[in-house]
């Protein structure tokens, strides 16, 4: 057996130590090299960044939507893009994308009555979202994934996607309109659970809690007042006021975070999966690019 003495059994210890953490370690060629610290934000990165994390997110991004309105009398005017940008970066974590940076701006004339509410018009609101979608595609992103957080937008986001056939984009827009699971983990106690209501409290309480009022959530009701009776299949802007005139449609005090943590990695995961899928997609484009090329002479249309 070798005898050390001291001083070399110390130097022999410390060598052990530095090939062990070295070991568990990124070498300095990965530590150096800008993917290993790519940041998911858009306005993180540096323009040979941002060059590198298109590459590396296959050119898919994520559009995160949400608003500025009263969210019943405990919640802050923002959540939904709160919600939104905390499932979207964490996917986005998860399956490389690039994420978009704070956008506010769509539906919501019905809370126009409201303090802090802004809704833009009609014409602006898609405007500004194909200005927005256009522009990220070309920097690049040729898959755009919006991720909705808001109520308000579920009649215009599709639109939006819809309308993408009305003349040609090298890019396609993908929409994920869910926020909750229509099943599955624990049992809510509210059966109205909408806006600021029981999920979305419990949500909120992940993504921000030092931005929630819990002891003022029942100084309002959220119960659906009827003031408006039309039969079955009837649409009218006013639906939305007519049951619920102070933006508040729940129990936001029956939140709990068990809820809340169910709900959030349902989310994250979701659009992780989504943003898989989307990568992988090479038909949607290709099908694209066709029924452009076809719209253009539709009389040469087989029939
Ligand atoms: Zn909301």
């Amino acid at each position: 057996m070798i005898q050390m003495n001291r001083k070399s059994s110390y130097a022999v210890a410390f060598l052990i130590l530095y090939v062990v953490l070295k070991a568990g370690q990124p070498s300095q060629a990965q530590t150096s090299s800008p993917q290993a610290k790519l940041s998911v934000h858009w306005e993180e990165l540096t323009g040979a960044d941002f060059r590198e994390a298109i590459k590396r997110s296959q050119g898919t991004c994520l559009l995160p939507i949400g608003i500025l309105e009263k969210h019943g009398p405990h919640m802050p005017l923002g959540s939904d893009l709160l919600n939104a940008r905390y499932a979207a970066l964490h996917a986005a974590e998860q399956q490389y994308a690039v994420v978009f940076p704070e956008y506010y701006f769509g539906q919501i004339s019905e809370a126009r009555h409201e303090p802090g509410t802004v809704a833009y018009s009609r014409d602006l609101q898609l405007a500004l979202l194909q200005a927005t979608t256009d522009e990220m595609a070309r920097n690049g992103c040729k898959k755009v994934l919006i991720v909705n957080g808001h109520g308000g937008n579920v009649s215009l986001l599709p639109y939006f996607a819809q309308s993408q056939l009305d003349k040609p984009h090298d890019y396609v827009v993908y929409l994920f309109n869910q926020r909750s699971p229509t099943s599955g983990g624990p049992k809510k106690k509210t059966t109205i659970d909408e806006h600021a209501g029981e999920s979305e409290t419990s949500k909120m309480m992940i993504v921000r809690p030092d931005l929630l009022h819990q002891d003022r959530a029942t100084s309002e009701s959220g119960a659906d007042q009827h003031r408006l009776n039309l039969p079955d299949g009837v649409y009218t802007g006013i639906w939305w006021y007519a049951r619920f005139p102070d933006h508040y449609a729940g129990d936001g005090a029956a939140a709990n975070r068990e809820l809340g943590e169910y709900q959030m990695r349902w989310w994250v995961d979701s659009v992780g999966k989504v943003i898989a899928a989307i990568k992988a997609d090479d038909v949607s484009l290709k099908l694209q690019n066709e029924f452009y090329e076809k719209s253009t002479h539709p009389l040469d249309t087989q029939q």
